[in-house]
């Protein structure tokens, strides 16, 4: 009897599809506690900054130099980003600092699946019990903990559960508030922007949009990292051409002066962060750049000899 049995439970297994493996408390704990990383210690990414009101209902939560942003709603928190692994703790405490509760996320979203941008994702995934949206393009990274090419291959990240899928155009509602997933591939093969409406200080209607990141980042673009990338990333910037968004925010605060225009609020310019040239002046950069490098990568793969 017992090895029939057997073959019936190894057949109950099989069929059953795998969930995706969650980390343990004990496997997020301990990339918390790694020490930073050159790429992260260098650039200053995981250094404190107070968190603040953006504008309306977004709020900063991150470190200086890799992004978090919290939307209020009326029936709970939105939470998009969650830096590295070492920036959870930061995080959670910048969410508590404002008034809110980790607790209170119902959705956490995420730009893409590097991990200075999902490192931290799995920690507030178990903290908050909020429903994980992401890209399908960018899901299996997000589930296996790593990003399978470019300068972060090596850089693993606690796995975590992708709950929900969403594909460009696609909106998101909370209590009265939406968000509209805007895909801008390249960057990785899932990067997604997001975008809310939002009402300024003084009234006036505004459009925020949350840039995933349309860099190179140190990645092969010549040869193409997965086929299709070239094409991505100038599909990425013609549509980012065609949207109109004032307040511009991205997935490091460099690329949107984090630093100076908090400087500038916080001296009295309730505005400090509507900018209406903002986006397109970024999307014209960040093309000019990628160009540039893929020229570059182009002509060294022509003479290898070099
Ligand atoms: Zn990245």
């Amino acid at each position: 009897m017992r090895a029939p049995l057997l073959a019936a439970l190894l057949l109950a297994a099989c069929a059953t599809p795998r969930a995706a493996p969650l980390a343990s408390e004990a496997e997020i704990a301990a990339f918390e506690a790694a020490p930073l990383g050159p790429m992260a210690s260098g650039a200053d990414w995981n250094a404190p900054f107070a968190p603040f009101n953006i504008i309306d209902n977004i709020y900063y939560v991150g470190p200086a130099g890799v992004s978090s942003f919290l939307i209020r709603t009326p029936d709970g928190l939105i939470l998009i980003d969650g830096g590295l692994a070492q920036s959870a703790p930061i995080i959670i405490a910048n969410i508590a600092a404002l008034g809110f509760d980790i607790r209170d996320v119902k959705y956490l979203l995420a730009s893409h699946a590097h991990f200075d941008h999902a490192g931290g994702l799995a920690r507030l995934q178990r903290a908050s019990g909020a429903t994980f949206v992401a890209s399908a393009a960018d899901r299996a990274p997000f589930e296996a903990g790593r990003f399978p090419y470019g300068p972060s291959k090596d850089d693993r990240f606690a796995p975590l559960r992708v709950d929900r899928v969403v594909a460009d155009g696609e909106t998101l509602s909370l209590g009265g508030v939406t968000l509209t997933a805007h895909l801008t591939p390249g960057h990785t093969p899932g990067c997604t922007s997001w975008s809310l409406p939002i009402t300024g200080a003084d009234g006036a209607a505004h459009t925020a949009f949350i840039h995933c990141s349309a860099t190179t980042g140190g990645q092969s673009v010549a040869p193409e990292s997965y086929p299709g990338m070239v094409a991505d990333y100038r599909t990425t910037f013609a549509r980012t051409r065609t949207i109109s968004a004032d307040v511009f925010l991205a997935a490091h605060g460099n690329f949107f002066d984090l630093a100076g225009k908090r400087a500038r609020q916080i001296a009295g310019d309730a505005n400090a962060f509507v900018d209406p040239d903002a986006l397109q002046r970024f999307n014209a950069q960040m093309e000019a750049a990628f160009n540039a490098e893929l020229a570059r990568q182009q002509a060294a793969a022509a003479s290898p000899s070099q």
